[in-house]
């Protein structure tokens, strides 16, 4: 505490992301980054930087990613928001939509950001419960609200909801803004960008950071029909003009545009999660079904999950651990590469006796 902190910063309970460890020999399956490189073609891009492009100020609206993102989902490029990581995309969706008189609806259980922006925003929410296996109830969501926020596959549980569930939650609700946050889509979801010119209060944000490798980059997307859009960019406009620097937009339209090294490390993640699901199950553990690049695993009654984290952490394995209701039993463990995750499978025997 300082005497020099406004109220708000005294108030807030800032986010605490998963650790980064400075030692680099770690088993790293904490933060739901990929397991393997960005395409060769981002790297290329960026070597090709010269002094100029950093001597100028960028594009602020960052035009041709915009475009080469639109024509990518199919839709017009003044339907594409960009900021610096979705995070910043969230931040401002809460800020310039969100913040109504009635209360923000999202799951008890989702990412642990959103309570935070209420917080610094000023929003009311309320928890809506997932059911008892872990899914989202659309039916829950027929209560007043200023609008609902959903990540889809939900986060830290992984479950995905049907595109004809998420049609069901934007047609009770045409007058709120109802925000899909897929971070995790391309593991395994249908995006729910088809539905953007049908629904003028739906919301779809993503980001490079998990799919395609590049957390490291910071560059998130929202999509939207062109009025929620301009909503964005007003704040935008309002908090800093450029979000994303000249090397961040020329490297992802490098990314957009190399189709097959997406889909490889893509499909790889999808088939060492089914391989680590196993090979969890065959150690007693129970996972949720996942459609993300993660698993979410209770290793079951007896076995403290807190404790088991702990000592995980000691062998050099990170995972995460939320110290939280309904979910204090639960590890969330990123699906890594091959050999990552059986360093975990061959360290969990001797831990769990
Ligand atoms: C990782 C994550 C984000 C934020 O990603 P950025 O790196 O800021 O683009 C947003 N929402 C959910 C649910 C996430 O898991």
């Amino acid at each position: 505490m300082s005497r020099f902190w406004s109220d708000l910063t005294r108030r807030l309970t800032p986010y605490v992301p998963g650790e980064q460890p400075r030692h680099q020999r770690l088993v790293k399956l904490n933060t739901n980054e990929a397991p393997y490189p960005p395409s060769p073609q981002v790297l290329a891009a960026i070597q090709g930087i010269d002094g100029e492009a950093l001597r100028r100020y960028p594009d602020p609206e960052s035009t041709a990613l915009r475009q080469a993102l639109a024509k990518y989902y199919g839709l017009a490029a003044d339907q594409v928001f960009l900021g610096n990581g979705s995070d910043e995309v969230l931040a401002h969706t809460f800020l310039g939509l969100l913040q109504q008189e009635q209360p923000l609806l999202f799951p008890d259980i989702s990412y642990s950001f959103y309570p935070v922006w209420c917080q610094l925003y000023g929003i009311d929410f309320e928890p809506v419960p997932l059911g008892e296996d872990f899914t989202v109830d659309v039916a829950a969501y027929a209560r007043p609200n200023g609008g609902i926020i959903v990540p889809n596959p939900n986060a830290p549980t992984g479950i995905l909801l049907g595109l004809a569930d998420i049609r069901r939650l934007l047609q009770a609700n045409s007058d709120r803004v109802v925000v899909i946050d897929e971070a995790y889509i391309d593991f395994g979801g249908e995006s729910a960008v088809t539905l953007i010119n049908d629904f003028a209060n739906l919301l779809v944000v993503q980001t490079l950071s998990k799919s395609r490798a590049l957390a490291g980059l910071r560059v998130g997307m929202a999509f939207g029909q062109v009025h929620l859009i301009d909503g964005l960019q007003r704040i935008k406009n309002s908090f800093n003009s450029y979000p994303l620097d000249a090397i961040a937009q020329r490297a992802v339209i490098a990314s957009l545009a190399d189709e097959d090294w997406f889909q490889d490390s893509r499909d790889k993640v999808i088939a060492t999660r089914a391989r680590l699901t196993r090979g969890l199950e065959s150690l007693g553990f129970s996972v949720l079904p996942s459609a993300a690049n993660f698993v979410f695993a209770t290793p079951g009654p007896g076995c403290d999950a807190q404790a088991l984290f702990l000592a995980l952490r000691e062998q050099g394995i990170v995972v995460r651990y939320f110290d939280k209701p309904r979910i204090s039993d639960y590890l969330r463990i990123t699906v890594g590469t091959d050999e990552q995750c059986d360093a975990l499978l061959e360290a969990l025997p001797a831990l769990l006796a």
